[in-house]
């Protein structure tokens, strides 16, 4: 972890599914800091208008933007899902331009005087490009168990898909070793969370 030398503090936010990233996030937010969604800056550029799309017509055909002018999602999932191909090819339009237009974000939160950029990304320990990007790194951790039992709750999802999407995300030990600070939240309270967050926010100059 190195302070940045006059700029604000770029931090990497990153957690399983139900670990309490957003929620920390949110907390953060409400401290002062300006939050970078990754996945949020991914959907704009799939979303109607996005600047992705152009590339997405050429490379998989007309037929993959629908009539809203968006990126037909069910239809790229089934896609990606069978062919490994065609995931790498959608990753290497996305990704760039969600470097891109996250950068332009940052640029503008540093131009506003903001103290804390807060790079939430759910895919950080997987992903080659950010850990060069950042100052430090915190995750959010908490046993497996519990993030299951809190997106079943959340998204009235089965147990066996949420298992599913923790086996296909890094895994605990993963992040863990990728991080400069982790907030465990299990077993605690919101207050207590947010307690913890502020004395974390307070180590990044907010
Ligand atoms: P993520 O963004 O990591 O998927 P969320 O921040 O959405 O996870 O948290 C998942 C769910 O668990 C949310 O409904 C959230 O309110 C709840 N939650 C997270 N941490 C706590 C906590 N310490 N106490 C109570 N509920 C929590």
């Amino acid at each position: 972890m190195t302070a940045p030398p006059g700029a604000p503090w770029s931090v990497g936010l990153t957690g399983g599914i139900g670990s309490g990233k957003s929620t920390v996030a949110r907390m953060l937010a409400d401290l002062g800091a300006s939050i970078i969604d990754a996945d949020q800056a991914a959907r704009d550029l799939t979303s109607p208008g996005g600047r992705a799309l152009p590339a997405i017509a050429q490379s998989f055909g007309p037929e993959f933007i629908d009539a809203s002018g968006a990126m037909d999602r069910q239809r790229m999932r089934q896609l990606a899902f069978s062919q490994p191909e065609a995931r790498q090819r959608l990753e290497a339009i996305i990704h760039p331009l969600v470097a891109q237009a996250t950068e332009e974000q940052a640029q503008a939160a540093r131009a506003a005087g903001k103290p804390l950029l807060v790079f939430d990304i759910p895919l950080l320990v997987e992903s080659r490009h950010w850990p060069r990007k950042l100052d430090a790194v915190v995750v959010v951790d908490c046993p497996e168990e519990t993030q299951i039992v809190r997106v079943m709750a959340r998204n009235a999802l089965e147990r066996g898909a949420i298992e599913g999407i923790i086996a296909s995300q890094a895994s605990r030990q993963a992040r863990r070793a990728a991080a400069d600070a982790i907030l465990y939240n299990d077993g605690l309270s919101l207050e207590s969370l947010r307690n913890q967050v502020r004395a974390l926010a307070a180590r990044f100059g907010l």
